[in-house]
């Protein structure tokens, strides 16, 4: 059997700069990680092709499209235990939307032949627009649960999960192949490899994988591919402290409304 887990590395911070001249996002000097929640969706496919070992066995694929560093965060997930890393890595790729992202991720599961679970995050921290899990399985073709926090059974060629909503969670049984997304609990400790894991991974099956290699039309992919036009990135102003009055309800409406007359605002 065939697991996939889509992965991305992501700024170690939430405070991006943008570059005013270019609207773009100033990544030099900013520390990358591997996105906390792809680190639990590989996590929960270890876990997965632990239990059902001795009846069936797994093979873990781990996928991310970006720059060369992002080797960083495949080497990470193949000392973790995943088997094999593939890189998507081309100047082709750049400046991908969403679209063109899950596109060519679709487009290199495909080209692996058989799947039969795609594991991804809920979202990305930087991007944080949890559209790519989603945008994969329609390419793909098939079934997705998203804002998955556990795997509840396996068996015949089909997966329950337990599934977030805004109220609770559902309980949701699907044939595979699918895709599922998932949201971390809160309970959630992320492994660390040991140094022996480490240098294993350095052993581990890793491949660059280009346009090339995927083949085809490459308009589709980066930023020919990509129909999101952003206008332009700004970091929103920095608000003021405001103005606190301490007097009793009357006497602070009373002088609430003076500022705004004053201001012209009222
Ligand atoms: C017009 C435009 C141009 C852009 N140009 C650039 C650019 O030049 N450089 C740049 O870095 N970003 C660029 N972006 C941002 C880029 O499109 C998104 O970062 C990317 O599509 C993923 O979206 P997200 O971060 O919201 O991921 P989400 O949808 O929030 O991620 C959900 C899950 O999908 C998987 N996933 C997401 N991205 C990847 C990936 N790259 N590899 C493997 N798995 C993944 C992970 O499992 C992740 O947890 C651009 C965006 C737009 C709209």
């Amino acid at each position: 059997m065939e697991f996939v887990v889509l992965v991305k590395q992501v700024p170690d911070t939430t405070e991006v700069k943008v570059d005013p001249k270019t609207g773009t996002l100033i990544r030099d000097g900013v520390p990358s990680i591997l996105n906390p929640f792809d680190q639990f969706a590989l996590e929960e496919a270890l876990r997965l092709r632990e239990k059902i070992k001795d009846r069936i066995p797994v093979n873990v694929t781990v996928i991310s499209m970006g720059p060369p560093q992002a080797k960083t965060a495949i080497m990470k997930c193949l000392a973790l235990g995943a088997d094999k890393g593939i890189l998507l890595s081309d100047r082709t790729f750049a400046g991908a939307d969403t679209w063109a992202t899950s596109l060519t991720l679709a487009e290199a599961v495909k080209k692996l032949g058989k799947f039969d679970i795609v594991f991804c995050g809920q979202q990305a921290i930087d991007g944080d627009t949890a559209q790519v899990g989603p945008e994969v399985a329609q390419l793909l073709g098939i079934p997705q649960v998203t804002y998955v926090d556990s795997i509840l059974g396996f068996e015949n060629n089909k997966i329950t999960v337990r599934s977030l909503t805004d109220d609770g969670y559902r309980v949701v049984e699907v044939k595979l192949p699918m895709l599922l997304t998932c949201s971390t609990p809160s309970s959630f400790e992320p492994s660390n490899p040991s140094m022996a894991a480490i240098l294993k991974a350095n052993k581990k099956p890793f491949e660059i994988w280009t346009a090339e290699t995927l083949g085809g039309d490459k308009s589709k992919f980066g930023l020919s591919g990509s129909p999101t036009q952003v206008s332009r990135v700004y970091s929103p102003p920095v608000r003021g402290k405001g103005v606190v009055y301490k007097e009793n309800i009357e006497e602070g409406i009373k002088k609430v409304v003076e500022a705004l007359m004053d201001k012209k605002v009222i």
